[in-house]
């Protein structure tokens, strides 16, 4: 007989397995059944799986997030638990300690939500919106753009060159996206570039 079986379901059912044995040596046969019915799913039933990437550092493992609370029926999401995902090509299911911290990076108090703005001259941070956010950015990409851009060098050759600007890209992202951030970075003419993994 060929079993299909998943690494996390292989994993749920030995669990359950370990459990079971020891009630049957204990002479609780009967309880067995029950036992395996509902020890393992108690912590996780009904929560929604999400999957995502550790936001920590450039390695980019997989995990998986499990959450209770419905968004479509306006109620608040939230994060129980955190594992590493073991379909993942990276990591296989493990963390690191702070890929295993995870959940209280997310749940903690002083995590910066939304975008904050300082401005000119002013002395503290004020909340704005997203489309504000992206706004004022753009805004300031395209002026500080149009103001500085190198077309040609001593030489008369085309260069392109926006030193005015930098650009601090995320590690926590896919291959696919640090290729688009890498090419809409550089065809803006973006010189000064380098990645949070590093700082
Ligand atoms: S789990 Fe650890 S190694 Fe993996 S991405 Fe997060 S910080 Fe990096």
């Amino acid at each position: 007989m060929t079993i299909d079986l998943s690494r996390r379901g292989f994993l749920a059912l030995a669990g359950t397995g370990v459990a079971t044995t020891t009630l049957g040596a204990m002479g609780f046969g009967a309880a067995e059944a029950a036992e395996a019915a509902h020890v393992r799913p108690f912590k996780l039933v009904a929560t929604t799986e999400t999957r995502n990437i550790c936001t920590y550092c450039s390695v980019a493992c997989g995990i998986i997030m499990y959450s209770k609370g419905d968004l479509a029926a306006g109620e608040t999401a939230e994060l129980l638990h955190i594992e590493g995902d073991a379909d993942h090509p990276t990591n296989r299911g493990t963390l690191c300690p702070k890929g295993a911290a995870l959940k209280d990076y997310v749940r903690a108090e002083t995590r910066l939500t939304r975008p904050r703005y300082r401005a000119p001259g002013a002395d503290r941070f004020q909340d704005i919106g997203w489309d504000e956010a992206l706004d004022k950015i753009a805004r300031a990409l395209k002026d500080d753009r149009d103001a500085n851009l190198i077309e040609k060098n001593d030489k008369g050759t085309t260069v392109n060159r926006w030193t005015t600007t930098g650009y601090l890209a995320a590690s926590a992202t896919t291959n696919e996206t640090a290729w688009l951030t890498y090419k809409t970075v550089r065809a803006m003419g973006i010189v000064g570039f380098d990645n949070q993994a590093r700082v």
